[in-house]
């Protein structure tokens, strides 16, 4: 079956071949969709099985979300409210999470992971990856990794997240087990594998036997890196091939020489430098220096429980001196390239039909009224997940 989205005012493909600039823009457009695809952009009036009338609205490439932890079970808003209240984050907090989600059903994670990306939609979010890392031994990182390929094909096996209680003082003993059984066991369900190189965490050396023994499984690799402090996190991405770096909070000029001249993606996640009044990462000197970024949720229940790349766009344009333009490319094309990811962030032929319908003419009203409910209607691989069809004519 065809479908068009009609009547677009202004279009984003992120294709500049399309259209102007590095966003593609096109006005009064329309996109033509076979089955799951983009197949044509083409002008206003196009034909096909069924129409979705945009109305003269804003069309964006749907926001690509390179970096959640969607699969959680309970909450850690008490340790908000005391951190709001004065008391510094640390990454132990983490543990709890650990705790609750061990608890839990299957039945009941992959129940709370869906409705969080039904969250993610509602703000025009159209694919996601998502991380294991509350289960910290064998099968439970496994079972986290099962419920994460219910909802995506971009799982990232985390097990390297923190040190569980029953390993404190044995790191090492840990990473072993994390580079044996637990990575055989995980490895046939994960794309990614990922480390969190950090004071309190993991180290460099911890860092890189970890991604060396996921790429020998067939693994890329993902750090998160260099958010509480400056350290070795991203140098270890770079030099390991990583794909990406993520939160990129401190960042020394080094870091950035170091990105500049690779292929891995700084990922920044500034809602979690929101809710832990953390400074925000150096975006416009990132982009000055010729770093290739993204922007992504980092949805968990510690540090960041959102799913809005809306919010990460206006305050990578309020508080890291980003343009409305990059912010969008960030968030779409950049989580793409994040994920090395083709068929995403774009609108051209050949590109999966992900898209965000606006109640905006504009993409400017993305970072322009924050907070708003400014996506209409979400539709993955062509289909509407998002939007009323009776009363906005969806
Ligand atoms: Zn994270």
């Amino acid at each position: 079956m065809t479908t068009v989205v009609d009547r677009i005012g202004l279009l984003v493909t992120n294709a500049p071949e399309l259209g102007d600039g590095p966003l593609g823009l096109r006005h009064d457009a329309a996109v033509v969709i076979d089955g799951a695809e983009v197949v044509a952009v083409e002008a206003s009036g196009a034909v096909a099985d069924r129409r979705i009338d945009a109305d003269g609205a804003c069309v964006i490439p749907g926001f690509v979300d390179s970096h959640t932890h969607l699969v959680f079970a309970g909450d850690r808003a008490g340790e908000f409210v005391e951190r709001m209240a004065g008391r510094p984050y640390a990454a132990g907090g983490i543990a709890t999470t650990v705790a609750a989600t061990r608890a839990a059903t299957t039945a009941e994670l992959l129940a709370t992971a869906r409705a969080r990306l039904h969250d993610a939609w509602r703000g025009g979010t159209t694919h996601v990856e998502i991380k294991s890392g509350y289960g910290l031994d064998v099968e439970e990182e496994r079972r986290g990794l099962d419920v994460a390929a219910e909802l995506t094909d971009d799982t990232t096996f985390l097990g390297a997240h923190l040190v569980p209680p029953d390993f404190a003082g044995r790191s090492d003993a840990y990473v072993d087990l994390v580079c044996t059984s637990m990575l055989e066991r995980c490895a046939p369900v994960a794309r990614w594998i990922d480390v969190f190189c950090e004071v309190g965490a993991f180290d460099a050396d911890q860092a890189r036997t970890v991604l060396r023994a996921g790429r020998a499984a067939g693994l890329g690799g993902r750090v998160h890196a260099n958010q509480l402090r400056p350290g070795p996190g991203v140098r270890v991405a770079v030099e390991s091939g990583a794909a990406s770096a993520d939160h990129c909070t401190h960042l020394t000029d080094a870091d950035l020489d170091a990105l500049a001249g690779s292929d891995t993606v700084a990922t920044f996640l500034p809602i979690a430098d929101f809710c832990t009044r953390q400074p925000y990462p150096p975006g416009r000197r990132a982009v000055d220096a010729g770093v290739s970024i993204a922007l992504a949720s980092n949805c968990n229940p510690g540090s960041s429980n959102s799913t809005s790349l809306p919010l990460a766009m206006a305050l990578a344009v309020r508080e890291m001196g980003l343009t409305i333009e990059e912010a969008l490319l960030a968030a779409t094309a950049g989580g793409a390239r994040a994920l090395r990811r083709a068929d995403l962030g774009c609108l051209r032929p050949g590109a999966r039909a992900d898209l965000a319908i606006l109640d905006a003419p504009s993409y400017t009203h993305l970072a322009y009224r924050p907070g708003m409910p400014v996506v209409a209607a979400t539709l993955v691989g062509g289909e509407l997940v998002w939007g009323d069809e009776g009363s906005r004519n969806y």
